[in-house]
């Protein structure tokens, strides 16, 4: 039996190249053996992935993805990592749209790359940059297995009834307009994660994970299953976001377009680029949002309030989906660090068994941790995310899968 036990995890973002080497004992990854970025010319304001060192310079030397991938793979060999090490049970890439087609984690083929091609109308920023990641490490290491793990795939598992938009049934299924919701890979940990803070197996729980980053998206998550997420054809449907509008009445567009003669890209760029909280304020850091309230900036409480608001309503929406709730679990930059965006998301949900304890809010850490006082009758919990460890774990579990049923077929 192979004794590769290691699986290099790539994020090729439109502004960057990120990557984790990580060791594998078991089912689940143990040990970050390295990891770093290489930056690319534009930026997006694409997440950083936590935890990772950023050890490739913050250099726009870099020409292309193809230039920051070889870069990458020359960084690791010089450590003694190479793409050549037997050790390398796999590649595991992150991709953003898998559409209908693509629900589970996929082993690559040629085939495999024409079909995330050909959803690159739903994704036309992210699954270019994510084909070619893909394209330059088969390149260097053909021989071996490598794995896509789709950002939409946790959610297709929605009903219909979450899944499908109130429009022209003929019209949605000629063009693929429908839900499919992104963060999977960090739903589906964080969701797993907070079923086991509270003592349960996944299948037992019920919860609502709200990984709140730059960009951000809620999910109702019933044993194990999401049944709805905020995000909808592309990630610009649901919460405030750092840029993103999040919700608004379609007929903005229409509006934007009639009224100010505003072309499609424009309205595209004012709407994922120019909105949310720094369309609402000028600042998309929700430190310095905060830095700015607490001097009284009416500008910045305002972009807070509304943020904060629409959080609320998906956290009310969500309980209403799920009926009964056991654990509600921040995620992401703001997740993770913003005790203030916590503690108003939550005020006032009491009659629905909701609280959030003061002091346990406070408390600063790199753990997964509850928040909510001991007697509370929902769980509050903060939850890092891992999505490089999700997609090792998902592209290593497939590949120890293929490789036993190819022996014993
Ligand atoms: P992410 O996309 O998950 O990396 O989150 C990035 C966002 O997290 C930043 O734009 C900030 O708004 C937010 N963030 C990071 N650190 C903090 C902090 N200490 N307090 C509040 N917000 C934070």
């Amino acid at each position: 039996m192979s004794t590769a036990s290691r699986v290099l995890v790539l994020n090729s973002g439109s502004s960057s190249v990120k990557y984790q080497l990580l060791e594998m004992a078991g089912p689940s990854p143990t040990t970050t053996l390295d990891g770093g970025a290489a930056r690319r010319i534009d930026t997006d304001g694409s997440r950083t992935a936590s935890g990772i060192v950023e050890r490739i310079g913050e250099s726009d030397g870099v020409a292309d993805h193809a230039a920051a991938l070889r870069q990458v793979a020359e960084e690791l060999a010089a450590r003694g990592l190479g793409l050549d090490s037997p050790q390398l049970a796999a590649v595991g890439h992150r991709v953003v749209h898998g559409g209908t087609r693509f629900t589970e984690p996929t082993l690559i083929t040629d085939e495999v790359v024409a079909e995330i091609e050909k959803l690159v109308p739903l994704a036309p920023l992210h699954n270019p940059a994510n084909i070619t990641g893909i394209k330059v490490a088969r390149a260097l290491r053909p021989d071996l297995p490598q794995v896509a793990v789709f950002d939409t795939a946790f959610h297709s598992t929605m009903p219909e009834a979450a899944a499908r938009y109130a429009v022209d049934v003929a019209t949605a299924d000629r063009y693929g307009i429908r839900r499919y919701g992104f963060h999977g890979t960090s739903h589906a940990y964080v969701s797993r994660a907070a079923a086991a803070l509270v003592g349960k197996e996944p299948a037992e729980a019920n919860v609502i994970v709200l990984h709140l980053g730059n960009g951000a998206s809620a999910s109702a998550v019933r044993g194990g299953v999401c049944v709805d997420t905020s995000m909808g054809l592309t990630p610009l449907e649901g919460l405030v976001m750092g840029t993103r509008s999040g919700d608004l009445d379609p007929a903005v567009v229409f509006h934007l377009a009639r009224v100010a003669g505003m072309a499609t890209e424009d309205i595209d760029g004012l709407l994922n680029k120019r909105s949310g909280l720094l369309g609402l304020c000028g600042d998309n850091d929700m430190r310095e949002i905060g830095r700015r309230m607490a001097e009284g900036d009416e500008a910045a409480q305002l972009a807070f309030d509304v943020y904060v608001h629409r959080l609320r309503k998906y956290v009310g929406a969500y309980c209403a989906v799920l009926g009964r709730v056991d654990v509600i679990a921040f995620t992401a930059g703001v997740g993770e660090n913003s005790a203030a965006v916590r503690e108003a998301a939550l005020r006032g949900l009491e009659p629905l068994g909701i609280e959030i304890d003061a002091v346990r809010n406070a408390v600063r850490g790199s753990a997964a941790r509850l928040v909510s006082p001991p007697a509370g009758r929902v769980a509050v919990a903060v939850v890092p995310t891992d999505e490089e460890m999700e997609i090792a774990r998902q592209a290593y579990s497939l590949v120890r899968t293929s490789s036993h049923s190819v022996r014993e077929g």
